[in-house]
This record gives structure tokens, C-alpha cells and sequence, in this order.
């Protein structure tokens, strides 16, 4: 069990709760971060010469990657390079390249993160790109992402200069970018000095929201929000399910309920999942008194990349089977 560092990657969830800084908990990552963990360690290799020799089962998407990279101007000397911030002071430091989230030469208070690549353009603007291979909709635009404000602030300390421009880059290739002028990366250099002195001060009681799951906080199995948001939310459920909607209001109020109760429920889930697994890692199978037994066991997946045009050849001979369903989306009213 291990308490997490402030990190530069998490400012976004820092601006919303800094509770987790406070817990104690396993740094075990579930399918979609080991995922996203394989995938940069191949673009890496093939940005990189001196990077750990590393290929991933899904190559094609890290060469899309490392591509688009290239295209930015991302140069071997920038991949995986690790920054450490005093946020009071607005120091930074380097710790190295490829350290593999070993931040443990960070000076005591210092937030630390990783860029994917940084590196000084020759108009003197600094650049930082970050790889997304998760869920794009929960990807704050460039523009405004936090994560990217914070490892350009680092980077340009490091660099000598005061303006950035920072890009997303997605597993299909594509890149969302933004520049973030002087008083862009002044304003967030205090906005971290703001969260530093709260956390130093102890003022870091539970807020809990939507950035729970759409931040991927890390502590939610160990966050005590979690069973108390699901004892606050099933109750209000007890009588009311499946009875005819009366009203818009009632509708209103009924979506956002289950949305609640959705997050909590998934929270709750995911908390009783850690542990279970957190035993089973100790103790062996779970029995379930049916002759069966619930274990911990290791699963292939095979996926096939298509390239553009074979997604193409495939349509064109008919190999392609498209249906509709009806499915929820929060739109803008009026469209
Ligand atoms: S689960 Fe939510 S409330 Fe709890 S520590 Fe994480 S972000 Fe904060």
C-alpha cells in the first residue's frame, strides 16, 4: 500500500478533490491502464533508441502514434522525460528520461510528472505532447487540459521560455493541440500554488462528483465516498422503480438519479472488486459453495488492426455489417 505523490498528470482531479493524497491504498491498475501503459512503452521504443526495447500487440496503433509524434517535431531527448515542480516556489527540476513512474528522487513537496515528449521548438516555444489511448470523450480538450498546462509550465521552466503549445495525441493518430501563452501558464502556475498550501494545510476533505470515475481518480476502491454515496443513493431508489414517469420534472429528476446511482453503483463495484482481489492474491480461489470456485486467472484477447483500406476493401465486398439501435445521448437542447 502506498500514498500517492501529487502528480502533475492528476492536477485536473487535484482542482477537484485532493482527498486522495491522503489515502493509502494498492497501485494495482486495472485492464485499460496496463492497455495504455503497453502501448507507451512501444511508442517510446520507436521514438527513442535509448528507451527500453519494447513492442505491444497492438504495434500498428503505436506506429500511428509515433507518427503523428514525429510529425509534431517530438525529439528522442524529450520522450518519457520526467519533470518534478515546486508549486510554491515555481521551481523545476528534470529527475531523467524512462524512469517507468519512479518519482522517488522528487524533493519532499514537489509534484511530479511525465511528458510523452517535450521539447524546445526553434521559435524558442517549448512543446509537450500527451498519448490518450483511452476514451476520448473524457479527454479534456488541449486548450483547457490541466495535465498538458502543468507539464508545459514544468517544461518551460526547464527550458528558459514562457509560452507553449501543447497537443493530445490519440490512438488513431490524431491530434488535438493549443497554445497557452504567458498568462495562460501564470494563472495555472497559481492555480497549483493554490491546491499545494490547501493540501499542506489539511484541507482535504472528500469532494466527490462525476470526476470520481471521468478522472479515473486512483484511491475510489479505498475513498470512504464510495459506500456512502451507495447507503445515500439505493434508498432513494426503494418504491420508485419502474413506476410511470408523471411529469418533465419527475423525468428531470429521475435521469440524474440513475445517473448517481449508476456512478455509485460502479463505484461500489469496483471498491468490492480491489478487495476481492487484494484477498484472492493472498489467499487462493474464493469457494462458492456450488461445487465452483471464483479465481483470478490470466486472459488473451486477440485484436485485429485494419488499416484504412482494408476497412475500405472490406466495406466494398460487403464484409462490413452495419445496424441501428436506440441508445441515451445528452445533446444540446434544440438539435
Ligand atoms: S473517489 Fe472522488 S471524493 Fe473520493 S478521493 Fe477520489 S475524487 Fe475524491
Amino acid at each position: 500500500m502506498t500514498r500517492h505523490l501529487p502528480t502533475l498528470s492528476r492536477s485536473a482531479l487535484a482542482a477537484e478533490c485532493l482527498h486522495w493524497l491522503t489515502l493509502e491504498h494498492d497501485e494495482s491498475t486495472g485492464e485499460a491502464a496496463a492497455r495504455g501503459t503497453r502501448i507507451h512503452a512501444a511508442v517510446a521504443a520507436l521514438l527513442d533508441p535509448r528507451a527500453p526495447r519494447a513492442t505491444c500487440d497492438e504495434q500498428a496503433t503505436a506506429e500511428a502514434i509515433a507518427t503523428a509524434l514525429r510529425s509534431l517535431g517530438a525529439v528522442p531527448q524529450g520522450v518519457e522525460l520526467t519533470f518534478a515542480l515546486d508549486p510554491l516556489e515555481t521551481r523545476v527540476a528534470t529527475l531523467g528520461q524512462h524512469l517507468g513512474r519512479d518519482y522517488s528522487s522528487a524533493p519532499e513537496g514537489w509534484w511530479v510528472g511525465t511528458a510523452d515528449d517535450a521539447w524546445l521548438a526553434a521559435d524558442g516555444v517549448v512543446e509537450v505532447a500527451d498519448v490518450k489511448t483511452g476514451r476520448r470523450e473524457n479527454v479534456e480538450p488541449a486548450a483547457t487540459n490541466k495535465q498538458l498546462r502543468s507539464l508545459a509550465l514544468a517544461a518551460c521552466g526547464v527550458y528558459g521560455a514562457s509560452e507553449a503549445r501543447v497537443h493530445l495525441v490519440f490512438a488513431d493518430g490524431t491530434v488535438d493541440s493549443a497554445e497557452l501563452d504567458e498568462m495562460t501558464l501564470a494563472g495555472h502556475a497559481a492555480l497549483l500554488r493554490g491546491l499545494e498550501r490547501r493540501r499542506r494545510a489539511g484541507l482535504t476533505a472528500p469532494q466527490p462528483g462525476t470526476h470520481c470515475r471521468e478522472m479515473y481518480c486512483p484511491a475510489r476502491a479505498a475513498c470512504q465516498v464510495t459506500t456512502l454515496a451507495v447507503a445515500e443513493v439505493l434508498p432513494a431508489l426503494v418504491g420508485a422503480v419502474g413506476s410511470p414517469v408523471t411529469s418533465v420534472e419527475d423525468a428531470t429528476a429521475r435521469v440524474l438519479r440513475l445517473r448517481t446511482v449508476a456512478d455509485a453503483w460502479k463505484r461500489a463495484e469496483e471498491a468490492e472488486d480491489a478487495a476481492l482481489r487484494a484477498w484472492v492474491q493472498e489467499n487462493g480461489p474464493v469457494p462458492l459453495g456450488n461445487g465452483k470456485e471464483r479465481a483470478l486467472v490470466t486472459a488473451t484477447r486477440e485484436t485485429v488492426q485494419w488499416t484504412e483500406e482494408q476497412k475500405a476493401a472490406a466495406r466494398e465486398a460487403g464484409q462490413v455489417k452495419v445496424s441501428t439501435y436506440e441508445t441515451w445521448k445528452d445533446r444540446k437542447v434544440g438539435r
